[in-house]
């Protein structure tokens, strides 16, 4: 095997040098010609067809129209100054502008002539136009005018474009590349399997992504790298999950004991819904195998989390284990301990709260009976992973609201006991099922999809400012059935001054709509202290103020069963995710409760999507697939860690079926093979063993 051109360090190419050279690996981090040729296009400009003036919009990429200039005037002074330019095909009419070298277009642009123009569309009150568009005289008798091709365009930088490696210059670099070392890129990816998905092979693939013959080719690199990609982060993930089930054996819980039994039978206060039967048998079947169980419990607020928590823990106790369960803030860990101690009485478990502010002597005695095993359940903060908290034997850890928990604070976990703890991750932030499968493709996931019966859905409706009065009408009748009600402003470090100028005069108005002594409000933001946002709190919570008027400090971890109406000011300006984590405040209680989103009248399309989702529907997964496509899964939260950023080409909202096949091929190819012991699949060991130095695969048995 002979790769000795394409690790060439990226100086030797031909056009580089030790100048570009150190450029690009600042810049790009390019360091030999493999680097360069995995630095793709981040797009394409599409000069393979010519457009019409009325199918053009500003989501267009840069596109070429035929067309004939019918009028040109200089508008506008100074600054402002500009050619406009009349331009005219028989769909319709749009503008060309020019900003600079006014003059020399202005002379030599002629009216009634047709040209071949090209240009990136944009959008300006219904108007269609291209600013400093490519023009050039067209000739109808000239076959092949323009570039009838799909060009490759590059990231670059400034410092880049000052060493001439603009996205022409990079492309040369490209073509220089593939030229001497296209015949040393190697297959990566079994034939069989090649064959089996109908994919383009490497080297093509390669050729193609840079240079593509035309779309069809491209859709085919294109699909071809993005299986790669998606392939090797599942081959990595599920090698760490089989490495893991094979090295560490699991606590039993073999027997369902007094404690299960007693709590189902006697003290549990409703019928468990199918979703959490389904769950609870789930969890039951990872901790008899005698593997360490790490799952996933995706449900939305409501739906019934804690109590598979509990149960799962009454087990741990019943097969003579301890368990603890963490929560991300210290409001969070209370209220678990609340809820807990409301389904269970001490004399049958004993649990107790660990958090930063547990004074040293209760501290100590905590400590005292967890080493002893008398306490069966502790329920804390980041303060249970100190490796001062020791227990007798932890047999499970509930981790509530993973993406505040990484990895490594898992691992810390483990150490706890000789034999790793079985670990239940609950969130009630639902993750589209791609970003599952990436983002905690090592996690058994279970999913709480149905809450419990006679939960009233929450209506939710979208008003405009000039409905305001409306808005304080319903407030007003809410609030007289004995109902509270949430505002919300946005409170963004950005825009902090203007946000908090918007809280200040919102809170003046519902204060004249709604006055004392008829009225009481309670305000809370983050610029509050603790004490006093506690109290605010307390006060809602109580009963005593029927408003609470706050920012997103409310998302996590407040629960008023009475409050039936959330209202959510500028609601434009919140992300999806976070509109339904705080409409998940509401809806709590037995009455019908009520959402409304206020925005301006101005709205982005992305905007308007946001808010018809959520006018639409309540469920979580529907709302979290929609946020991904909207945004990405860089914007999501607990993907920075993950990796899934480094895919250079594969894209989780739009290449979900790709990853599916692309797992189902790796699960496949561990049940048949798991040590890759297999001819065909030699290049996959050969693949993980260069990129995973750590790993040698022989020792692992
Ligand atoms: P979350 O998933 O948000 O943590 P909780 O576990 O707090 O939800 O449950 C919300 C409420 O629903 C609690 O009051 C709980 O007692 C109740 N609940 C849970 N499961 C059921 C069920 N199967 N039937 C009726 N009520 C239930
Ligand atoms: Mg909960």
């Amino acid at each position: 095997m002979n790769t000795h051109t394409l690790s060439t360090a990226i100086e030797y190419l031909k056009g580089v040098g030790p100048q570009r050279g150190e450029v690009l690996k600042k810049e790009l981090g390019i360091f030999s010609y493999a680097d360069l040729l995995q630095h793709y296009p981040f797009r394409y400009i599409d000069r393979t067809r010519f457009y019409k003036i009325n199918e053009l919009n500003a989501d267009l990429p840069a596109i070429q129209i035929i067309g004939r200039v019918v009028n040109k005037e200089i508008l506008g002074e100074k600054r402002g100054k500009r050619l406009v330019v009349q331009f005219k095909d028989d769909t319709g009419l749009m503008e060309l502008v020019w900003f600079q070298s006014i003059k020399w277009f202005e002379k030599n642009i002629q009216t009634g002539s047709a040209y071949l123009v090209f240009g990136k569309p944009n959008e300006f009150n219904g108007r269609i136009s291209i600013s400093h568009p490519e023009i050039e005289l067209y000739d109808p008798k000239a076959k092949k005018q323009g570039n009838m091709t799909l060009q490759p365009v590059y990231n670059s930088t400034e410092k880049l474009k000052q060493f001439n490696l603009d996205t022409k210059g990079i492309q040369r670099l490209q073509a220089a590349a593939l030229e001497i070392g296209i015949h040393e890129i190697e297959e990566t990816i079994p034939a069989y399997i090649l064959q089996h998905f109908g994919l383009m092979d490497k080297k093509q693939a390669m050729w193609n992504i840079h240079f593509p013959a035309d779309v069809e080719q491209l859709n085919q690199a294109q699909r071809r790298l993005k299986f790669e990609e998606l392939f090797f982060i599942q081959l990595k993930i599920l090698k760490n999950k089989l490495l893991r089930t094979r090295k560490f054996k699991g606590v039993l819980f073999e027997q369902v004991g007094e404690k299960f039994t007693t709590f189902y039978n006697e003290k549990l206060p409703f019928e468990l819904t199918n979703a959490q039967k389904r769950v609870m048998k789930e969890i039951r079947q990872d901790t008899q195998r005698g593997i360490q169980m790490n799952r996933l419990l995706q449900g939305d607020v409501g739906s019934g989390k804690t109590v598979i928590a509990l149960m799962t823990m009454l087990l741990a106790i019943d097969n003579g284990y301890q368990a603890c369960l963490m929560a991300p803030t210290e409001i969070l860990a209370k209220q678990h301990e609340q809820s807990l101690k409301a389904l269970v009485d001490a004399d049958f478990v004993s649990i107790e709260l660990l958090t930063g502010s547990t004074p040293k002597k209760k501290r100590k005695e905590i400590q005292e009976s967890l080493l002893s095993g008398k306490l069966n359940i502790l329920i804390g903060t980041h303060a249970l992973i100190e490796d001062t908290v020791q227990f007798q034997n932890l047999g499970l850890a509930v981790i509530d609201e993973q993406h505040r928990f990484g990895v490594e604070q898992r691992a810390r976990l483990w150490k706890k006991s000789v034999v790793p703890p079985h670990v239940l991750v609950m969130t009630a932030t639902p993750i589209p099922r791609t970003l599952a499968m990436t983002l905690y493709g090592d996690l058994e996931v279970s999913v709480i999809d149905e809450l419990p019966i006679g939960r009233k859905p929450i209506k939710t409706v979208h008003m405009y400012e000039s409905q305001r009065l409306r808005m304080f009408g319903f407030m007003r009748e809410e609030i007289e059935k004995g109902r509270q009600v949430y505002i919300v402003y946005p409170l963004i470090k950005e825009s902090e001054k203007l946000d908090l100028l918007h809280l200040e005069a919102g809170i003046e108005a519902i204060s004249k709509e709604f006055p004392l002594p008829d009225y009481r409000i309670s305000i809370v933001h983050g610029k509050l202290n603790a004490a006093d946002k506690d109290y605010e709190m307390q006060r809602f919570v109580k009963g005593e103020t029927q408003i609470m008027v706050a920012t997103t400090v409310i998302e996590v971890g407040v629960n008023v069963p009475n409050a039936s109406v959330m209202i959510i000011e500028n609601a434009e300006r919140f992300g999806l995710a976070q509109l339904h984590q705080l409409r998940g405040r509401v809806g709590r209680g037995a009455e019908q409760s009520y959402c409304i989103l206020m925005s301006g009248n101005k709205l982005s399309n992305d905007a308007k999507l946001r808010l018809e989702t959520m006018v639409r529907t309540t469920d979580g997964f529907e709302i979290s697939e929609i946020d991904l496509q909207l945004r990405g899964p860089g914007d999501i939260e607990g993907t920075q860690q993950s990796g899934v950023l480094d895919l250079k080409l594969a894209d989780l909202a739009h290449d979900q079926a790709l990853l599916q096949e692309a797992r189902q091929t790796v699960i496949k190819i561990y049940e048949d093979d798991p040590d890759l012991l297999k001819p065909e699949h030699q290049i996959l060991r050969r693949y993980l063993e260069s990129r995973n130095p750590g790993i040698s695969w022989d020792k692992i048995s």
